[in-house]
């Protein structure tokens, strides 16, 4: 994740215009009803980015039991618009 994130920081999209990022893992990007599953609990007041995982990340994560080299480097998670994320969500879950 980009170092210079902090909670007020924008990315531009094509289609959605200025956006906060959202983070998911690059298979839901193209993916079709891969799952779905987002980070809960409290919502971090520094850290307002909402993040998305497929089944298959949820179960390496489960196995591992956090992230990890291992369940991060399977879900290589990459910035995304939140308007983006909205599409993908209802094409995963
Ligand atoms: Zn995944
Ligand atoms: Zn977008």
């Amino acid at each position: 994740m980009g170092s210079s994130l902090n909670k007020n920081s924008k990315m531009e999209c094509a289609r959605h215009g200025l956006q906060k990022p959202s983070f998911i893992c690059k298979h839901l990007q193209y993916g079709e009803d891969l799952g779905f599953f987002e980070a809960t609990g409290e919502p971090d007041p520094d850290y307002p980015f909402r993040e998305a995982w497929c089944g298959e990340c949820d179960n390496i994560l489960m196995e591992q039991g956090e992230w990890n080299d291992i369940s991060e480097g399977h879900a290589q998670i990459m910035p995304i618009c939140e308007g983006c994320l909205d599409e993908i969500q209802s094409r995963n879950e």
